[in-house]
């Protein structure tokens, strides 16, 4: 490694560096001063009461929001206002949403290979064999030709997750990719999450399925109107979690 080389690498050991952030939504503050440094191949579990700023937070994570103070930096690549690190930082990042936002009129596999043919340029051949390569992973090949409305909530989120590794992110970012899921449903969607956690890939994971963040997780967080209440490992946070707050919510969802 040159010493150029070995300089990025020290830089990009942490997936992402958040620090001082705070946003509002006109007079509304939803974050407040918000420090967070994910490394590579960590696991986070995001979890706290509707309406704490979760999904605030993470999609400031990949420039869905603008914010007005403090630093966002996701690879080494700090997220300010130039449109140049926006698109390289979405380029490296997957999104995972309740709602799986599928194209309806698409194949499943034109789903996953639309994004890699169009915005990475990729030849339609090898767009399908990487598509196939992760619909294998999540365990629904046999669905490539078919189309979304064809699916289960369970198998379209399923490929909303092979669509989103289809471009190789080495980050993934998941909001409640199980709470529009029912029951029967929400293991498959979990199992597949748990697969890639086992590949090593950097999670964050909003989710108040507390099962997954005891199996997976290296670290789970708590947060309460805009602010980090408190976070640990999960034999500490779910053991002895320390705040009254943080007890009364997972006195509720567990
Ligand atoms: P969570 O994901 O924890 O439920 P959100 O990040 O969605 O919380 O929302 C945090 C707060 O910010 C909520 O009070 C919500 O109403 C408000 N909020 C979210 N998005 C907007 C927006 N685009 N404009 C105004 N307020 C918003
Ligand atoms: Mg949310």
């Amino acid at each position: 490694m040159n010493s150029q080389a070995m300089l990025a690498a020290e830089v990009e050991e942490n997936a992402i560096e958040i620090s001082g952030l705070s946003k509002s939504f006109g007079s509304f503050q939803v974050l407040h001063d918000i420090d967070l440094v994910v490394g590579r191949g960590e696991r986070v579990v995001i979890c706290g009461p509707s309406g704490s700023g979760k999904s605030t937070l993470i999609r400031c994570i990949n420039a869905l929001e603008g914010f007005q103070s403090g630093s966002v930096s996701v690879d080494g690549t700090e997220l300010g206002t130039a449109m140049k690190n926006i698109d390289q930082v979405r380029r490296e990042v997957g999104m995972v949403f309740q709602h799986f936002n599928l194209f309806p009129h698409l194949s499943i596999l034109d789903n996953c290979t639309l994004a890699p043919i169009w915005v990475r340029g990729q030849r339609r051949k090898e767009a399908e064999a990487t598509a196939m390569h992760f619909l294998e992973k999540v365990k629904i090949p046999e669905q490539a030709h078919k189309y979304p409305g064809q699916l289960s909530g369970g198998q379209q989120q399923r490929v909303a997750i092979a669509r989103s590794l289809c471009m190789q992110p080495n980050i993934m970012l998941f909001d409640e990719p199980t709470s529009a899921l029912d029951p029967e449903m929400i293991k498959e969607v979990l199992d597949t999450m748990v697969t890639l956690a086992n590949d090593g890939m950097t999670m964050v994971c909003v989710t108040h399925e507390m099962g997954f963040a005891r199996e997976v997780a290296d670290r789970v967080i708590f947060m309460d109107e805009g602010r980090i209440i408190e976070e640990g490992p999960p034999e500490s946070f779910f053991g002895q979690p320390r705040h009254a707050r943080t007890r009364l919510f997972l006195d509720q969802v567990l």
